[in-house]
Parts: C-alpha cells; structure tokens; sequence
C-alpha cells in the first residue's frame, strides 16, 4: 500500500466522521496525516519497516497504529466499523459544494439514500426540499453543485491556472483605489496544482470591486456576490473568487488566505500561548484591543516570528525554524543564472539557437544549454551524431554573435531507451558540454524494470542530469511506476544532478521528491524544457517547487557561477 493510498484511506475516514459529527480535532488529525503521506518524498512503508513511522510529521499513535495494521493485514477494522454505521458512498457527497455534513446526516437519515443518483432524484422531486430547514433553494444548490462537479476536476493544473490569476491581478489591479492585488491559497503557495482560486484585493471601495470582478467577460455564473467577497465560475470550469479588505487589514488577510490550513492552526497556537486570538481580521489581546496588520511581515514579527514564505507555510518545521531566526534562505528566481533544458529548432524547438540564446539573455540568464533530442527519438527530428557536428557549428557561431553576453553549452537530452542503454555510445557522450538524460518512451514497463532503466543511466560517468524523472504530465499522465528511493540513492552516490522540469505540464520532480533529494544530498537543476521563448516563463514554477522543497541556491546548480558549473560538469566525468 502506498503513501496516496493511505492517504485516501485516512481522508475517508476524515469525510465519514464528519458525516458521524465527530469532534473536530479528531478529524483534523486525520486530515493532516493524509496530507503529511501526500506530501512525503519516502514510501511510508518504508519508515514502518525501520520502525519509525512516528516520525513522519503529523503521524501520532493513534494513526501510526492505525498504519501498522493497514501494512499488515491490508485492511483496518477500525474503517470497515465506521462503514457499517456511516455508508462509505455518503463521503463523494462531500464533494458538492454547497452540501456540508450536517445536511448530508441529514439527508441520508431522513430519507434514507445513499448514492449520488439517489441525490439527485430525490433534489429533483421535492423530497430534499421538503425537509426540515433545506427548502426549495437548498435543493436547487445542490443539483447546481452536482452539475458543476461533473464539469470540472477537483484541482486545475497551474497552465490553466496561472494566466487566469495574471489576468484577475491586471485587471483587478488597475481599478480606481485599488492598492495591491494578491493570488493566496495554494496558488500563493507554489503547489503543482490548485484548487479554486482565491484573489485578495486591498482597497477602501469594495463595491467597485465586487462589480468589476463578477461582471468580467468570461464568467458563467455568479456563485456568490457580496459587499467584500464574491466567488465567480468561469465558462471553463475554473472557480475563483475574490475578497476586499481595507489596506491597514491587509497583510492579517492574506496571511489568513494563503494558509495552509495546517500552518495557520499552528499561527493561531502560538497566538493564544501568547495571549491573543488570531482571526482573519486581526490579532486581538486578552482586554479586546484588535492590532491591525498592513503586512504580513508585521504580523509575523508581532508573534515573534520571522516572515515564512509561503511555499514553506504547510507546518513542517517551519514554525520552529521561523521563531528560532532559523529559516533557511531559500532559493529565488533572482538566483537563477542558467537554463540547461531547451530545444532548437534542430529537433523540435521552435527557435534558433541564436534566437534562444538572447531570449534568455533578455532574461538576464548567463548560460544557455541546448539538449535537442536524440536519434532514437524520430518524432521530434532526434540529432545523429552526424547533424550534432553540424550543430555545434551552428553553436560555434551563435557564440560569436553573442559574445560574453551568454554562454552557450552544447548538449542533448539523451533517450534512455526501453532496455535502459542510452541512444549515444559513450565515446561521444564524452564529447557534449553537459548530458541530460530522459525517459520518454516505455513508461508502463514493470517497476523494477524503468527503475533499472534510470539507474543505468545515473551510473553512466557522462551523464549529468537526469530529466523530469518520472515523466508524469499534468494532469493525465501518471509518472513511471518508479522506486524512487533507490534512484535518489544512486543519484546521491554517483554525483548525478535531478532535475525539477519547471514546464507547468511537467513539475517534475514534485516538491516531496525534491525534499528527499535534498536529503539525501542530491543537486537539483530546474529547467524550463523550453521548445520557444515563451515558454521561459516557466522558471518561476520550478523555482516555487524547490522553495516548497526547501532548497537553497547551494542545492541548485543552475545558480551556481560558470567556473563553478563548469567545473563541475567536467569533475562529474573525471571523478567517476
Ligand atoms: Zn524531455
């Protein structure tokens, strides 16, 4: 059983105990766990068979018990009880919007349904509507919020996301008395994908707001509409929603909005172990006097903390860190001096490298690296060793062109092909500037086998980068069925360098991934994988990944100097 199996398991039980009225707290830690093994870089079985699973964060007795017998026996008594009391399919209800669990009890007791078509009869012929306290508006939310359930997945991928949250923030940005616009949420905080969107607005005219948001070309509903918030559907099925607060009460909002739930519990601990009671709105003492926060870094410093950034706001360790003085400096797009994946138009790039090359000296980077693909990879025009000779001519010049304003390495991103050799003898491997190693083709093989496959080309001395590792697309693709613990070990112990694919289809490595490559002593390298300029943008994504990995620029080769880059590009083949 895997961390997103137990993880689901544990969420059930959080969605079934909800429906039971169990107490809060209880079902906050169940929460917490499922999200600690979403968000865990080893498998949890893994710590069980060290006997260690207490140390995986927000794992306590009570549920390390609890995965101790799931490990065990595959199954838990404790869940199979809570079925025979609370029906398992009540927990998908839990998705509409609109039907909290009060209302589901509710439902489910009085008129004894317990399937979402059940539901959806019964909202349709009035029987929903004719119990107590739900009415015929209520039956109507709820057939709503089934239909917009079947419209959309549950979480948006970030290059669905990101243009929609860059137009809300122009747009809502330059609206008269408007004085800062910020994305909160898991947007804010770097994750690979969201959920609905959340957008703050400082202003003292609200209404403007409100109007302006919910009248915007593309919405297809109003989900909700009021004095300082509004929540809005859009024709593609993507959710946002916006609140106004004055901008002397601004940074308490965002901080509040940012989240993680799990980090702001934290906030509101510490708060009340110094004697105050931390709100949205403000931080008030024990006689009621409310402070106000204009940002989010005086709020922080009022509790005695240094100011988190939100990629580490998920309360894992952060909180001790940022009241020790401790955090870590994290790693920032400004860091950034090279990108080591991008194509040309020598495979299937849709720029020269001349054209490439000063798009990335327009964005202050000082080192370009071409990897167009090999030449078992037909589809994208992969280079023979032959054109590759062409190709560096072509680099040659380019180099000219440019002059001291960029370096340009000659690379390739290497097929690792199905039986694990790479697609170029090593002789000419030896030859590039810097060897990146992919897998594209035969993702589906068996786990032992595609892990064999990476491990091959990590022991390979000419290899430096090991490409979007798990070759996952969001949000359709599931990555190789990979040991990736045993991949991260043996990158660790030859020197090779992972990358986080910063393309916002890609992320890959994922944030939990790149944690346990830290760890493990692991370098990173976050790469755009650009096939045009446009696509450059996607920096700032993989660099949100590393932040919520905790990485530093030490950690990220693509921040280091060109002696030091270059240096180790050519100790890595020497060393081995
Ligand atoms: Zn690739």
């Amino acid at each position: 059983m895997n961390n997103q199996q137990l993880a689901a398991i544990f969420n059930l039980i959080a969605d079934l105990l909800e429906i039971k009225g169990e107490v809060i707290y209880v079902i906050l830690a169940y929460r917490k766990a499922a999200e600690s093994l979403q968000n865990l870089g080893r498998e949890a079985s893994e710590y069980w068979k060290e006997g260690t699973l207490r140390e995986i964060p927000g794992v306590g007795k009570a549920i390390a018990d609890k995965i101790d017998e799931l490990l065990t026996t595959g199954s838990l008594r404790f869940l199979e009880d809570l079925k025979k009391e609370i029906p398992a399919s009540l927990a998908e209800w839990r998705q509409i919007s609109g039907l909290g669990p009060k209302k589901i009890a509710l439902i489910w007791k009085s008129l004894g349904i317990t399937t979402m078509e059940e539901l959806k009869q019964a909202a349709q012929d009035g029987k929903v509507a004719g119990l107590p306290g739900m009415g015929e508006k209520s039956a109507k939310l709820i057939l709503d919020g089934m239909e917009s359930l079947s419209r959309r997945s549950d979480r948006l991928p970030l290059w669905k996301a990101a243009p929609v949250v860059e137009d809300l923030c122009n747009i809502l940005g330059s609206l008269p008395g408007v004085a800062t616009v910020s994305p909160a949420g898991s947007y804010r905080r770097g994750r690979s994908t969201v959920g609905d969107l959340d957008i703050l607005v400082a202003s003292e005219n609200p209404s403007v707001v409100m109007d302006a948001f919910t009248s915007l070309a593309g919405v297809s509903r109003v989900l909700g509409k009021g004095a300082t918030k509004s929540s809005v559907e859009f024709s593609s099925g993507v959710r946002a929603q916006v609140w106004v607060h004055p901008p002397a009460k601004f940074g308490t909002a965002l901080q509040y909005a940012t989240g993680s739930k799990e980090h702001n519990v934290a906030m509101r601990q510490l708060a009340l172990s110094k004697g105050f009671s931390l709100s949205e709105h403000s931080l008030m003492g024990q006689d009621g006097t409310e402070h106000f926060f204009a940002t989010e870094q005086d709020l922080y410093a009022a509790l005695g903390l240094q100011w988190v950034p939100p990629e580490m706001r998920e309360d894992l360790g952060e909180m001790a860190l940022a009241a020790a003085g401790k955090l870590p400096r994290l790693v920032e797009l400004a860091d950034i001096r090279a990108d080591l994946q991008n194509h040309s138009t020598w495979s299937d790039g849709e720029m020269s490298i001349l054209e490439m090359a000063r798009a990335a000296m327009a964005r202050g980077l000082k080192v370009i690296a071409f990897t167009d693909h090999s030449q078992s990879l037909g589809v994208t025009g992969g280079l023979t060793i032959e054109r590759h000779a062409e190709q560096q001519k072509e680099i040659e010049a380019a180099q000219r062109e440019v002059g001291d304003g960029i370096r340009i390495l000659h690379a390739a991103e290497v097929e690792i092909k199905a039986d694990g050799e790479l697609d170029y003898p090593d002789d000419f491997l030896a030859t590039l500037d810097l060897v990146l190693a992919s897998l594209h083709t035969s993702l589906r093989q068996p786990r032992d086998k595609v892990t064999a496959r990476l491990i091959n080309a990590i022991n390979n001395p000419n290899v430096d980068i090991i490409g979007h590792p798990t070759g996952r697309k969001i949000p359709d693709r599931e990555g190789a069925d990979l040991d990736m613990e045993a991949v991260l070990q043996a990158a660790a112990k030859s020197g090779v360098a992972m990358e986080i694919n910063a393309s916002p289809y890609r992320l890959d490595l994922d944030d939990k991934y790149a944690r346990r490559a830290k760890e493990l002593g692991v370098k990173i390298s976050i790469n755009t994988d650009s096939h045009s300029a446009k696509d450059m943008e996607a920096m700032s994504f993989g660099v949100a990944i590393a932040k919520r990995a905790w990485l530093t620029p030490q950690d990220v080769i693509n921040t280091w100097s060109d002696e030091k880059l270059l240096a180790w590009l050519k100790d890595k083949k020497s060393a081995n």
